[in-house]
């Protein structure tokens, strides 16, 4: 059975950018009859939040993503350390003692002398005095795994064969001097421990994959399937950073647009598929094939959100919208007449409650023509006003008056509503009524 993972840091909120591998580790899932791990890699005690971790449960389940399973690496300390300790016992795992000045000082010179910047092993030389007498001077040891010199190559399920020259990479510190793991080695124990097949994540990570497909195999566990996919990106090509507040998925939320444009835009970005709204998740899993995924940045306008958005909006019946329509202060008994009156001018959902307030006003009526108004006033047919009143009142005022299209149309519309633009006046007019259309047109504040 497959199963896949979705790791995010609970140090932030989940942007559109994160969207993107926990879509396509859940959409995977859902076409090879999978399931789906959310785990929190909070080793970062400092910076992890509840606050966070609460949120990206809560953002997820609002993209229709619900975790079959759940784990974190902070409650799985005991298992990181005894793999550290088999590390070292096979000698993959050596302390150093450098300070970042020592370090940087050390690179400055390679570099200076034309060589990589690669840490030169210098710790892996000391004999068991000096160690000691580095800790005599209070020195505490980070700890870097020892890397095979040789390439790692595997078949990636995005970017087809892969490889990653470890001869050219500094050993990796997997222990701080404070004895806190970085993440590299708690997410290889983790995914063997849980079992995970397939480790999809983003392209940020193939060097990563280097070094932990030889730290799962130093650990005699069975390497998993990787598949790494472009990232998502702006349209100048700048990467989306947990900066971009407006970008969050709540922010995305709470700004009204549809999860299914949201997911639509975060995984068919840069897909061999047309970006287009996908109402339905089985049908976007349909649509995604990890080995179609292109291999340059995906890179999407923000405002392509809207256009999706609003393809979703123009099609949705009211029974989805009519809590959301509670919750603007939309009587119940007017709210359906409104969803379908105004649905095809909205970019979001939300925007309803502007035509709402339009139709219940107080609105200061615009007064152009007024002939046409006055012969509007004199035929305004009585109530109960229904679909068809429209029709049957402005061809009424059309052999009144002789005015026609755009000069009979706009004239009302103005008077109506105050706006030059909006949605279809034949499905607003009954929810304004006789009353305050009388009043409108007698250019009352109504
Ligand atoms: N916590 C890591 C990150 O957010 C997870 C990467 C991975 O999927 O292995 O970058």
């Amino acid at each position: 059975m497959t199963l896949v993972r979705f790791a995010p840091s609970p140090t932030g909120y989940l942007h559109i950018g994160n969207a993107r591998p926990a879509l396509l580790n859940a959409l995977f899932a859902r076409r090879t009859g999978g399931q789906f791990l959310l785990r929190l890699d909070d080793t970062d005690a400092e910076r992890s939040t509840e606050v966070f971790a609460a949120a990206i449960e809560e953002d997820l389940a609002w993209l229709g993503i619900v975790p079959d399973l759940f784990a974190r690496q902070s409650a799985r300390k005991a298992q990181h350390d005894a793999a550290a300790d088999r590390l070292r016992a096979a000698g993959r795992l050596y302390p150093c003692y450098e300070t970042q000045e020592e370090l940087e000082r050390r690179r400055k010179r390679q570099l200076g002398r034309g060589q990589p910047p690669i840490y030169d092993r210098a710790a892996l030389r000391l004999g068991a005095e000096e160690r000691a007498a580095l800790e005599a001077e209070g020195r505490r040891p980070h700890w870097r795994f020892l890397l095979e010199g040789r390439t790692v190559a595997w078949d990636d399920l995005v970017r087809g064969p892969a490889h990653v020259d470890c001869a050219s990479l500094s050993d990796p510190v997997l222990i701080r001097a404070d004895g806190t793991y970085l993440y590299t080695l708690p997410s290889v124990v983790d995914d063997a421990d849980l079992g995970i097949t397939h480790v999809i994540r983003g392209e940020d990570h193939v060097t990563n994959t280097g070094v932990q497909v030889q730290i799962f195999e130093a650990l005699g566990a069975a390497v998993p399937v990787f598949g790494h996919h472009n990232l998502l990106t702006t349209a100048d090509g700048e990467g989306l950073s947990k900066r971009l507040g407006h970008l969050s998925l709540r922010g995305l939320r709470e700004a009204g647009y549809e999860p299914a444009a949201v997911r639509s835009l975060a995984v068919l970005t840069g897909s061999a598929e047309s970006v287009r709204a996908v109402p339905d998740l089985d049908a976007l899993a349909g649509l995604i094939d990890l080995g179609e995924i292109s291999r340059a940045p995906a890179r999407f306008d923000p405002a392509e959100l809207d256009g999706l958005n609003a393809r979703l909006v123009h099609a949705m019946p009211y029974a989805e919208v009519s809590e959301r329509l509670a919750a603007l202060g939309i009587p119940a008994d007017s709210a359906e007449a409104l969803w379908l009156a105004v649905r095809a001018n909205l970019n979001r959902v939300p925007e309803a409650a502007e035509w709402w307030r339009v139709t219940t006003g107080p609105l200061e009526p615009v007064i152009t023509e007024p002939a046409v108004i006055a012969a509007a006033r004199d035929s305004l047919p009585p109530e109960p006003f229904g679909p068809e009143t429209w029709k049957a009142w402005t061809a009424d005022i059309k052999a009144r008056t002789g005015a026609k299209g755009r000069g009979l149309f706009m004239p009302l519309r103005l008077a109506l509503t105050g706006l030059e633009r909006g949605p279809d006046l034949a499905g607003l007019l009954p929810l304004i009524g006789r009353d305050r259309a009388a009043r409108r047109l007698a250019g009352e504040t109504a």
